[in-house]
């Protein structure tokens, strides 16, 4: 199958040469060839005429395939030696005329030549292709225009689709940032409540040992002075301990005459006491503890103290120069209670002493022996 730009070339050529009046049957060969491009646009209705005008036996064309029809009536068209007679009849004349048989066709009516009618009818069957033609090119024309119409709104609902989408993207990027702000601002203020809080619990942390070192230091100070309370107290007990039950009522005296000695100038007819060796102002001494149940001047005894030791037995100091405790007064061992002296019948400084088993004159022991016997030491 030949191309159709070869065709082409073989159409336009059998239509400018002198094969257009074989169509037309009176056109000029000038003036076909003066008219390629009509002559051109009406190449199918020409090479459909021609092969009418194809004398008998050359319409083999016809029955050749449809598809090769053009090309091949082209070819046998230009093979056919048709030597027309060339008419004076201008072209114009001639092309009216065969389109007013056209028109005539088509308006169904029969047209004033009615011998040329059916080349007329062929010839306005192919007029009415080309001006279908055209009018599909119209057609194409408006359809193309619509196309371009629908092409320019598609692309103006894409630019808008594409604008929108690109909006919202913005949009999205606004609200992502957004979000991001906030969560880094939430996430600031967690990480500022967790440093307050941490602060916090370091600053309790801190109290809470300064309060127990305060309460370790006041626990140590409190342990300090009960320590040095304790070690007081054991000092004075040892103090005590130290300090005699039992004494000497002079301690380091002489005796100057003895307990019992024989003596008629005594009522008892025996020295009823101990009489100690000391200058007048010596203190005596409590022997023991005891209260005191009398302190003043008695007769014979002059200034006398007696005291009633713990284990009912009554002590006696006479002829005192100085009475220093009041009866009902306790007294301790060793505790100070008078000063030696020479009152009452008394032949020289010296401290008279008895021990009585009743607070009685004569009811005596030897005070020497009892207090040895009780622990006393410091004769
Ligand atoms: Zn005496």
């Amino acid at each position: 199958m030949r191309s159709l730009p070869a065709t082409g070339r073989r159409l336009l050529q059998a239509i400018s040469t002198k094969h257009v009046r074989s169509v037309l049957s009176s056109a000029p060969l000038t003036t076909a060839r003066m008219a390629p491009a009509k002559a051109l646009a009406s190449g199918a209705a020409v090479v459909a005429a021609g092969a009418l005008l194809i004398p008998t036996g050359q319409a083999v064309a016809q029955g050749a395939h449809p598809a090769d029809q053009t090309a091949t009536t082209a070819a046998t068209v230009q093979a056919q030696d048709f030597r027309l007679p060339v008419q004076a009849a201008p072209q114009s004349e001639q092309a009216k005329t065969a389109k007013a048989a056209v028109v005539a066709s088509l308006d169904g009516g029969a047209g004033p030549d009615a011998q040329a009618r059916p080349q007329d009818e062929q010839a306005s069957r192919s007029e009415q292709r080309t001006e279908l033609q055209a009018a599909g090119q119209d057609t194409e024309q408006e359809q193309a225009a619509a196309a371009a119409a629908q092409q320019q709104a598609v692309d103006q609902a894409a630019a808008e689709q594409a604008a929108a989408a690109q909006a919202a993207a913005q949009q999205q990027a606004a609200e992502q940032q957004a979000a991001a702000e906030k969560a880094a601002a939430e996430k600031a203020a967690a990480d500022q409540a967790a440093a307050e809080q941490a602060a916090a619990a370091q600053a309790a942390a801190q109290q809470q040992a300064a309060e127990q070192q305060a309460a370790a230091e006041k626990a140590a100070a409190e342990k300090a002075a009960a320590d040095q309370a304790a070690a007081e107290q054991a000092a004075a007990a040892q103090a005590a301990a130290a300090k005699p039950s039992w004494s000497s009522p002079a301690p380091g005296a002489a005796i100057s005459n003895p307990y019992h000695k024989t003596n008629a100038a005594y009522a008892a007819g025996y020295h009823t006491g101990t009489d100690f060796a000391v200058s007048v102002g010596t203190p005596v001494l409590a022997v023991g503890d005891a209260t005191v149940v009398s302190a003043g001047y008695a007769g014979a005894y002059g200034n006398q103290i007696v005291l009633k030791l713990s284990d009912g037995r009554f002590a006696q100091y006479a002829h005192l120069s100085q009475l220093g405790v009041k009866a009902g007064q306790h007294v301790g061992a060793g505790d100070q209670v008078g000063k030696s002296g020479n009152t009452g019948n008394s032949h020289g400084p010296h401290l008279h002493f008895e021990i009585r088993t009743a607070n009685q004159y004569a009811k005596v022991i030897d005070p020497v022996g009892y207090l040895k016997q009780h622990g006393a030491t410091n004769f």
